[in-house]
C-alpha cells in the first residue's frame, strides 16, 4: 500500500515536547513559539509573525484585521480550500470568486480587473502547490484601487516569486502546518504581518482582544480587554513540535524537491504524448515540491486512473471542488461560469508525495499510469483503424 501522504517526524518532535513539558510553561506564546517567530523572521525577512492553531486561524485573524463591513468585497479564486472563502465570509463579507488560468490552477491575474468594484477591498491569491500567483499585477491593482492583498500561503513554504519569499509580499500572509503539508505540527499554522499598520492590533487579536503580549514585556503594568479577538495562539507543544520541522527544513525540502523531479522526468514522455499535462512552473516562480499533480484530458480518464492506482494500492486524490457552486454559497455566487475552475475540479490529480515515499514507490506508481494509458491508446489505435 502506498498512502497519499505521511507525516514525517524530522527527530527532535518527541524530545522539545518534552522539554516544553517539563519547562512549565506549555501555554502559548512561551520559548518555542518565540524560537519558531525568530527563525522566520530571519529566514524569509518577513516583517512580523504570530503561530496560529491552524491557517484557518490565520486567515480569520486577517480578515479581522482587514476590518470589513457587510457588503464588502473580497476577491478569491474559486478552486480553492473552504476556508480561504470561510474567514471572510465570518465578517460579513461577499465573496467574488476569481477563474483559474488555463495554464495553471491560480487565479487569473489578467482578467481581475473586470472583478473590482466600488465595495471591493481584499484579493486573495492562493498559490496553489506553492507556485506563485503573478504577484507584480496582483500588487499594481491593489495599489491602484487601494486593496489589500491577503497571501493564501498555505502551501507555499520556502517558495518565492521573482526570488522574493511568498508570504512577505501581500500586506498580511496565512500559512499552514496541517500535516497534508511540507512541514508540519498536525494543525498549525502562521499569520504574517508585513504591513506595520495590522502590527499592534494582530497582537491583540492573537491573545482574546486583550493587550496581554505587551503586558509579558512590561511595555503596561496591567492588561485588560480592548479590542474584538479569540484565542488563535497554540501551545508550546505545538510550538516545540514545529520547530523541530524548521531545524531539519532543508533537508525536508531537498527530499521533495528530488521525488518531484524524479516522477516529472519519469512522466514527461507520457505526458508528451498528450495524455495529460504536468505542472507548468513561470520563470517567476520556484517550485517548493510541495505537491505532484496531472491534468487529465477529460473526467471519465482522472476517475480511471484514480481507480487503476487504487487498485493497485496507490492512493491518489483529486482536490477541490469549485466553492462558487458548493452548496453553501451556489445560490450566493453572482452566477458567472468559471470554466477553468469547473476544468481542474474535474481533471486534476495528486499523486503520493511525503518524504518518506521511495524512488521504487515512484516507479512502481508510474508503471500504473503507462498500463492506463498503454491500453487507452491501443484501444483509440483500434478504434480508429476500425473506422478506416
Ligand atoms: C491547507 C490549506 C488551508 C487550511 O489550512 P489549515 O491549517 O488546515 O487550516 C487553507 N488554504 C489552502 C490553500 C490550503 O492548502
Amino acid at each position: 500500500m502506498i498512502p497519499f501522504n505521511k507525516p514525517y517526524l524530522s527527530g527532535n518532535e518527541t524530545e522539545y515536547i518534552t522539554d516544553a513539558v517539563r519547562s512549565g510553561k506549555i501555554s502559548g506564546n512561551g520559548l518555542y513559539t518565540q524560537k519558531c517567530h525568530a527563525f522566520f523572521e530571519e529566514k524569509y525577512s518577513f516583517r512580523k509573525v504570530l503561530l496560529t492553531t491552524s491557517c484557518t486561524d490565520a486567515l480569520e485573524m486577517a480578515a479581522i484585521l482587514a476590518d470589513l463591513q457587510p457588503g464588502d468585497e473580497v476577491i478569491i479564486p474559486s478552486y480553492t480550500f473552504v476556508s480561504t472563502a470561510l474567514a471572510f465570509v465570518r465578517q460579513g463579507a461577499r465573496i467574488v470568486f476569481a477563474d483559474s488560468t488555463s495554464e495553471s490552477p491560480n487565479l487569473d491575474a489578467e482578467r481581475l480587473e473586470s472583478l473590482i468594484t466600488e465595495r471591493t477591498r481584499v484579493i486573495v491569491p492562493v498559490h496553489y502547490a506553492g507556485i506563485a500567483c503573478d504577484m507584480d499585477k496582483i500588487m499594481a491593482l491593489a495599489r491602484t484601487y487601494n486593496l489589500l492583498v491577503i497571501e493564501d500561503a498555505a502551501q507555499s513554504i520556502d517558495s518565492s516569486y521573482k526570488g522574493v519569499p511568498l508570504g512577505s509580499i501581500g500586506h498580511l500572509a496565512a500559512f499552514s502546518f496541517h500535516e497534508t503539508k511540507n512541514i508540519i505540527s498536525g494543525e498549525g499554522g502562521m499569520l504574517v504581518i508585513n504591513d506595520e499598520r495590522f502590527a499592534h492590533r494582530s497582537e491583540i487579536v492573537w491573545e482574546k482582544g486583550t493587550n496581554r503580549s505587551e503586558f509579558f514585556r512590561g511595555e503596561v503594568n496591567k492588561y485588560g480587554w480592548i479590542d474584538v479577538g479569540s484565542s488563535f495562539l497554540p501551545s508550546e507543544i505545538i510550538a516545540a513540535f514545529l520547530y523541530a520541522q524548521l531545524e531539519n527544513l532543508e533537508k525536508i525540502q531537498n527530499r521533495r524537491a528530488a521525488l518531484w523531479n524524479y516522477y516529472y522526468q519519469a512522466l514527461t514522455p507520457i505526458s508528451d504524448l498528450g495524455y495529460f499535462e504536468l505542472p507548468k512552473i513561470p520563470d517567476y516562480a520556484t517550485n517548493n515540491a510541495h505537491m505532484f499533480f496531472l491534468v487529465c484530458r477529460n473526467a471519465a480518464q482522472r476517475d480511471q486512473l484514480i481507480k487503476a492506482l487504487k487498485d493497485s494500492g496507490i492512493l491518489a486524490v483529486f482536490h477541490y471542488l469549485s466553492l462558487h457552486k458548493s452548496e453553501y454559497y451556489k445560490d450566493k455566487h453572482d452566477g458567472r461560469e468559471l470554466p477553468f475552475s469547473d476544468y481542474y475540479s474535474a481533471m486534476l490529480v495528486r499523486l503520493p508525495l511525503f518524504f518518506e515515499l521511495s524512488f521504487s514507490d515512484i516507479d512502481q506508481i508510474v508503471q500504473v499510469i503507462k498500463t492506463v494509458f498503454s491500453s487507452r491508446y491501443d484501444a483509440e489505435v483500434i478504434h480508429y483503424n476500425n473506422q478506416l
